[in-house]
C-alpha cells in the first residue's frame, strides 16, 4: 500500500483516503466522490476495527459483504479498495496508544469509554499505511471529525481533512450501516431521532439560545416515541463542545444524539450557524 502511494506521490498524483467499515452505502460512495474530486486516486479502506468497539456492543455481528462493497467501490471511483485483516492490522498486538483528549470526554465518549483511542489508532495506523494527501471523514459521525482533525493538528500528519455532508434516507433517516439491523416498525420509528434535531434546529433559528430549553424539545419530541431510549439530545459549541446555559449570537451550534432503537443504536447531528 505504501508502495503504490509512493509511486503517486513521485508521479505527482494526490492520493485521497476514504476509512470506512464496510457494508458500503450512499453516505460512504458519497465520500469517494468527493475524494474523486480532490485527488488523483482514491483508496477506500474497508476495516471494521476491533479496537473502537466495547466488550458489550456489536463488533461480532457487524455487518459484512465484501462482494457487494468491492462493486460498489469500484463503480464509484475507487482506485484501490485496501481490506487488511485484524490479524494484519494488528499483528502481535499494540503497545502504543493513541488518545486524543478534550474533544472526546463526552457524548459517544461517554457511553462508549474506549471508542475514540480505538478511531484515533486505527486512522493513525491507516494514514501511515496509505499516506494519503487528503482524507475524507463524513458528518454523519460530528464528534469523530473533531477528533481526527484535533488528532491531524497535534500530531502534524501532512494530510488535509475533507469533511462531507451527511446522506440521508427520504424520510430524513441518516444512511448508516447498522439500519440493517432495525425491525420493521423500529425502521418506521427510526426517521424521529433527526425529526427532533431539525425541531430544535428550527427553534434555534427562530431565535431561541438557552441551552436547557433547546435540550427539552430534543427530550420532548423523542419521548412521543416509545421505542426510542434517548441515551443524549443536547445542544453543544460545534468547536468545542461545550454546553454553555446560552449560546451567543455568531455562535456555531451542534445538536447531537444518540439513542437505542431496539438493540440498535443510532447516532445523529444537526449543525446550525446562528
Ligand atoms: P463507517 O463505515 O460507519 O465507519 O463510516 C465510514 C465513514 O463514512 C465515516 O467518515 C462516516 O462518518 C461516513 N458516513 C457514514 N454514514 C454516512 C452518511 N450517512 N453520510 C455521510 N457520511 C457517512
Amino acid at each position: 500500500m505504501q508502495a503504490y502511494s509512493k509511486e503517486c506521490s513521485r508521479s505527482g498524483l494526490r492520493v485521497g483516503c476514504v476509512p470506512t467499515m464496510g457494508f458500503l452505502h450512499e453516505g460512504h460512495t458519497s465520500l469517494m466522490h468527493a475524494a474523486r474530486a480532490k485527488s488523483d486516486r482514491v483508496v477506500t479502506t474497508l476495516f471494521v476495527n476491533p479496537t473502537q468497539f466495547g466488550p458489550n456492543e456489536d463488533y461480532e455481528q457487524y455487518p459484512r459483504d465484501f462482494a457487494k462493497d468491492s462493486r460498489l467501490a469500484e463503480e464509484n471511483g475507487t482506485d484501490i479498495l485496501f481490506a487488511p485483516e485484524a490479524a494484519e492490522m494488528y499483528d502481535g498486538g499494540n503497545s502504543t496508544s493513541v488518545a486524543v483528549s478534550g474533544v472526546t470526554n463526552k457524548f459517544e465518549g461517554s457511553t462508549r469509554p474506549t471508542h475514540f483511542d480505538g478511531v484515533s489508532l486505527v486512522v493513525s495506523k491507516l494514514f501511515n499505511i496509505v499516506l494519503p494527501d487528503v482524507a475524507v471523514f463524513g458528518q454523519k459521525d460530528y464528534q469523530q471529525t473533531l477528533v481526527i482533525r484535533r488528532m491531524v493538528r497535534d500530531l502534524n500528519f501532512p494530510i488535509e481533512i475533507f469533511i462531507a455532508p451527511t446522506i440521508r434516507e427520504s424520510d430524513g433517516l441518516a444512511k448508516s450501516s447498522r439500519n440493517t439491523y432495525l425491525t420493521q416498525p423500529e425502521r418506521a420509528a427510526a426517521p424521529r431521532l433527526h425529526a427532533s434535531l431539525t425541531k430544535a434546529a428550527e427553534a434555534i433559528r427562530g431565535g431561541l439560545a438557552d441551552r436547557a430549553a433547546i435540550n427539552k424539545i430534543i427530550a420532548d419530541e423523542m419521548a412521543t416515541e416509545p421505542l426510542f431510549r434517548l441515551d443524549y439530545g443536547r445542544a453543544a459549541d460545534a468547536l468545542t463542545l461545550d454546553e454553555p446555559d446560552t449560546f451567543s449570537p455568531g455562535s456555531e451550534i451542534v445538536l447531537l444524539a444518540a439513542a437505542f432503537i431496539g438493540k440498535t443504536r443510532l447516532i445523529d447531528n444537526e449543525l446550525i450557524k446562528l
